[in-house]
């Protein structure tokens, strides 16, 4: 993982804006359902107050994913806002209660941030939970899996019916035809 380092008493001069162009492997980004597909870009500004340093700003990443209606794929851009505090922490002899703390905000020893780690998990912790290839994609026909958007049903008609939910009504058609009949 490349090593983002911010010095932590270079902030008390001032706040450290930085500007973010990374390649996805120098974060170890890696997930199941997406691949990243472009570098990591954005802004973040590092401020410190008495021990506490801010991180604000944005990222964000190209990845590409499988559409969950039809299954081909899709890509988006993933926006994740910045919003990140690091406290001094103890080392690594800490109490339990300094640990707790630890789950809500992020600790740092000696005398730089490393913001990486933070920022991967920011990132993964954004990806949507699901993605279309296009906001009114037809998805794959349950009967026959045709890609809807791009080929047409090869359901035989009483199977198509069968999958629109319409039984009951062919059901009922068929009963009237036969007393018609009568
Ligand atoms: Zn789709
Ligand atoms: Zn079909």
């Amino acid at each position: 993982m490349q090593t983002l380092k911010i010095p932590v008493e270079q902030l008390r001069e001032g706040p450290i804006e930085i500007e973010v162009d990374m390649d996805p492997r120098e974060l170890e980004l890696e997930d199941e359902d997406y691949r990243f597909t472009g570098r990591v870009r954005g802004n973040l500004v590092f401020s410190i107050v008495g021990q506490d340093v801010f991180a604000a700003g944005n990222l964000s990443v190209p990845v590409e994913g499988k559409c969950v209606r039809c299954l081909e794929p899709a890509s988006t851009e993933v926006e994740t806002p910045v919003n990140e505090t690091w406290i001094r922490g103890a080392g690594p002899q800490e109490t339990p209660e300094a640990s707790d703390i630890e789950a809500i905000v992020n600790t740092y020893v000696g005398d730089f941030i490393e913001p990486a780690g933070v920022m991967r998990e920011l990132i993964l912790a954004t990806l949507p939970d699901r993605l279309y290839c296009r906001e009114d994609c037809a998805g794959l026909c349950p009967g026959c899996g045709a890609n809807l958007n791009n080929e047409p049903c090869r359901c035989a008609p009483e199977k198509r019916e069968e999958i629109s939910g319409s039984t009951a009504n062919a059901d009922w058609k068929q009963k009237l035809k036969g007393l018609n009949q009568k």
